[in-house]
């Protein structure tokens, strides 16, 4: 019997092990020789899923061979069909696009968006190519839109990105404050850890802050359903009473933090009426909620989309940060702020420098020391990278729009779904004079605006390393061969290098040697991984960074609760973190009269993103087969629609058509569209078709999740009964772990 391949779910950034396996043989065909087809089951080794899966990962294996893009295929205009090419005639129409693009636009001419969804070897690779050797900061990916606002704010309070907390914190806190994250959906297997505990220890108290009441809030002692966008009166109302009621670390504050006095400046702004009042809840649950952080050891916060997708995300991140700071609450088991991350490998892009304002091994695009550092470990002259941060994705849409941009490369992500305003991000797209768009699957919605395809090896096709919310990074060995001539993306950005002229830079023959040159990198920096490499991995199993190559090998492997700070000592200057003196300024777009809604956007349970693999498993679509929207009965009652009627959701850029589905699992006033649904899987369902493009100005992260609409009631057929039941996932689904023998 052949031995299971160990690796990771290419899912969200709880990152589980999984065991892949063949179950029978797929018949050969014109592009591919007969190949095993495969099954996943979560792995007992691993240390951050314990052997549990949700239905993503148990799944994920029937999407390996369907809709597979197999060949590079190319067309002069977005009117023309596409024409299958060799790679010679790809890679030749990139490298002459970027030559001319340099010589007529400027290095700045050339933007690349990428995404969570690579592993740690491509986005390095993608950083030497295009930060290093091209000379523009314009590479950008889709964590952007996910957890750029919880990077910054960890920079700023920190001194440094990265989460200082790991999974083990889910079982030894006694108050976990969760806000803005629906983790029973979103990251069900950390959040299975948490819910474990909670219901083993009668003393361990569970807040949710969400406007719906969620699958994760239905299970808390204490749920929040505060007004969309009154985060920071919230924490800032918790921060009065704790300053008022003492239940502060003095010696914390005085010893490792700076900036107090300023703080509690702007907590006196903020009595429990005026926060009661704003955030729409009661004074006592807002009293109760500071009680329990009060007289907790332990208190681990958890967020996510809720609090980073937003126009003052940063300032919401370390409006939670600064509580953690005033009462002590850090660098110690079961306590501390934790980022839970979006897509499975979107830690990897943050330590590889995969936005455009960092550069690889936790360092800043701004900082003329950090680039020195790069440009000379990677041979470059002085002054090649660009002193100036690239531009975020949202910034690329609007260089389209002012032609620019001469060549657009896009790969493992969907923005012509997942962009907000995606009117406008159409229409910017379609001005796009080249658009590279390489992925593993086809058709996807972006592959629409592309004018030449390159078809991507994925998870299971090819070796590279993965990073999780915890800092676990995990190998994940190639166990099949890609299907037709699709190639690894570090491979495909090599080439394009070398046939630039940068054979030296671009001299991997292995993905193996990448990550050693990528872990030389990290030397000395926070995420100091020079004690991880390919081979470690493979003999002794995942390992949490820091893990300099001082660190025993063994020991390394075998613990994975190492927290951060747990001395007090943070990355700034002077050792001490910062507290924030922020103040809430709302909603970039408030309901008014004609747009009297705010509309919330969020995840299902078995969906992921935009569907480009869940759509394409059965049991998945059975789970969730369209999209709806959430509204209150006495909303519904006023409009009036019934459940099941079919309404038009208007705001100022554009629609969407929906049923509609009553629910008191909503706050009154706001209403609920899951974000899955492009145009290849239904028609005018795109919530983000009702979204605004306006970001943090520290961020630069969009307010994904509020913006106001109208909603009128519209003719339509009837839904079938299939999907009379709109889809909601209960408890046990999320509960249940696949079969781990
Ligand atoms: Fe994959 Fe589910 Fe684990 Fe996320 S929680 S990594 S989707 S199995």
């Amino acid at each position: 019997m052949t031995d299971p391949a160990k690796t990771l779910c290419p899912y969200c950034g709880v990152g589980c092990g999984l065991e892949v396996v063949p179950v029978a043989q797929r018949p050969a065909n014109a592009d591919q020789p007969g190949q095993p087809q495969w099954q996943a089951r979560g792995d007992r080794g691993h240390p951050s899923s314990q052997g549990m899966v949700c239905v993503k990962g148990a799944t994920v294996a029937e999407s390996i061979d369907r809709d597979r893009l197999l060949h590079p295929m190319l067309r002069a205009s977005l009117d023309d069909p596409f024409e299958p090419v060799s790679w010679e005639v790809a890679l030749d129409a990139i490298v002459n696009r970027i030559q001319a693009v340099r010589q007529t636009l400027g290095p700045d001419g050339i933007c690349v968006y990428g995404s969570g969804q690579f592993q740690t070897e491509d986005y390095y690779v993608a950083q030497k190519l295009v930060k290093g050797c091209l000379g523009t900061n314009n590479f950008d990916a889709n964590s952007r839109l996910c957890m750029s606002s919880a990077v910054a704010g960890y920079i700023h309070s920190f001194g440094a990105d990265g989460p200082p907390c790991c999974y083990a914190d889910l079982e030894t806190t006694d108050c976990a404050f969760l806000i803005g994250t629906n983790a029973a959906e979103c990251h069900p297997i950390a959040f299975n850890r948490l819910r474990k505990h909670h219901k083993r220890n009668a003393n361990v108290k569970l807040i949710v802050v969400d406007p719906r009441r969620t699958d994760t809030a239905k299970v808390a002692d204490l749920h929040l359903a505060i007004r969309p966008g009154s985060d920071i009166t919230l924490l800032n109302g918790i921060g009065h009473l704790l300053l008022r009621w003492g239940a502060l670390t003095p010696e914390f504050i005085d010893g490792h933090t700076q900036g107090f006095a300023a703080y509690t400046e702007v907590l006196r702004h903020y009595p429990p009426e005026v926060v009661a009042e704003r955030c729409g809840i009661a004074v006592a649950d807002l009293e109760t909620t500071a009680r329990i952080w009060a007289d907790a050891k332990a208190v681990l916060s958890l967020w996510s989309m809720g609090l980073n997708q937003s126009s003052e995300g940063t300032a919401k991140v370390r409006a939670l940060i600064n509580l953690h700071l005033m009462t002590g609450q850090l660098g110690r088991p079961g306590a501390g702020p934790f980022s839970l991350t979006g897509q499975p490998n979107a830690m990897g892009g943050r330590e590889a420098g995969g936005l455009s304002h960092i550069l690889p091994g936790y360092r800043l695009v701004k900082e003329a020391e950090h680039r020195r550092q790069v440009e000379q470990f990677w041979g470059l002259p002085t002054g090649q990278i660009a002193a100036k941060p690239g531009l975020s994705v949202g910034e690329m849409m609007l260089a389209l729009e002012r032609q620019q941009v001469g060549l657009l490369w896009i790969a493992a992500t969907n923005p012509a779904v997942s962009l907000p305003d995606l009117n406008r991000t159409k229409a910017a797209l379609r001005q796009s004079p080249f658009t590279v768009y390489q992925d593993a699957y086809y058709p996807t919605e972006t592959a629409a605006f592309a004018h030449l395809l390159l078809p991507a090896a994925q998870w299971g096709e090819k070796t590279g390393t993965m990073t999780n919310s915890e800092r676990v990074i995990t190998l994940c060995p190639a166990f099949r061969p890609p299907p037709g001539e699709a190639r690894p993306d570090w491979e495909i950005f090599a080439e394009v290098g070398r046939r630039l002229g940068f054979a030296q830079q671009f001299a991997f023959t292995t993905s193996a040697e990448v990550h050693r040159e990528f872990a030389q990198l990290t030397q000395g920096r926070p995420c100091d991984m020079t004690g991880v490499s390919h081979a470690r991995l493979a003999t002794l199993g995942p390992i949490q960074w820091p893990c300099p190559d001082s660190e025993t090998p063994d020991t390394a492997a075998t613990k994975h609760d190492k927290r951060l700070y747990t001395d007090g000592t943070f990355a700034t200057a002077d050792g001490r973190a910062r507290f924030a003196p922020v103040h809430e300024k709302g909603l970039a777009e408030p309901p008014d009269e004609r747009y009297p809604f705010v509309l919330t956007t969020g995840r299902l349970y078995g969906h992921w993103h935009t569907q480009t693999r869940t759509g394409r498993i059965e049991k998945i679509q059975k789970m969730h087969p369209q999209p709806f929207l959430e509204m209150h009965p006495r909303d519904a009652e006023q409009m009036p629609i019934e459940e099941g009627a079919w309404v038009e959701v208007r705001s100022q850029r554009g629609l969407a058509r929906l049923p509609v589905l009553v629910t008191l699992n909503i706050r009154r006033g706001t209403l609920f569209v899951p974000m899955h649904w492009g145009s290849l899987w239904a028609d005018d369902a795109e919530c983000n078709a009702l979204t605004h493009s306006e970001v943090c100005p520290i961020s630069g992260q969009p307010e994904l999740k509020a913006c106001a609409v109208q909603v009128v009631p519209v003719a339509h057929p009837p839904l079938d009964s299939t999907t009379q039941a709109l889809p909601q996932a209960t408890e046990s689904s999320i509960l249940s772990a696949a079969p781990t023998s």
